[in-house]
């Protein structure tokens, strides 16, 4: 299983996301979190977002054990957003996750990622 992480900081204005720093957020999700990779952008919806979160879906589109989470706003504005993407790579939205990270701190992101991998990724990883 691999999971690649991308995290949104909406422009760096929204006042939704001035409670965590991105500077050390990286880090923190890269060491707490069993990812491949960590990465930020001020605008995933935006012109060069899109390209990055297109590479890795792309990247992962024909392989079943790689998911991407995206730390971002309310999840169902994400699956909007980024609904043209999912038709152009083919990227199965089943392995898609987002999450809403609005108003939080660091401690709280890596809660709400941390949450998030629990409920999706480790019951098809560990059946019983
Ligand atoms: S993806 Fe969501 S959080 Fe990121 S810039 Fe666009 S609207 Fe803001």
């Amino acid at each position: 299983m691999r999971i690649k992480a991308l995290i949104c900081n909406c422009k760096g204005l929204s006042p939704s996301f001035k409670n965590s720093d991105m500077n050390t957020l990286l880090f923190d999700i890269e060491s707490d979190l069993d990812v491949d990779y960590a990465i930020a952008h001020p605008q995933l919806c935006g012109m060069g977002g899109s390209r990055i979160l297109e590479d890795a879906l792309r990247s992962a589109e024909d392989d079943p054990d790689t998911f991407v989470i995206v730390g971002a706003c309310e999840p169902e504005a994400q699956l909007r957003l980024f609904q043209k993407l999912f038709c152009k790579t083919g990227f199965g939205q089943d392995r898609f996750l987002p999450v809403d990270i609005r108003g939080a701190t660091n401690g709280e992101i890596l809660e709400r990622l941390g949450d998030k991998l629990r409920e999706c990724v480790q019951p098809r990883e560990r059946p019983r």
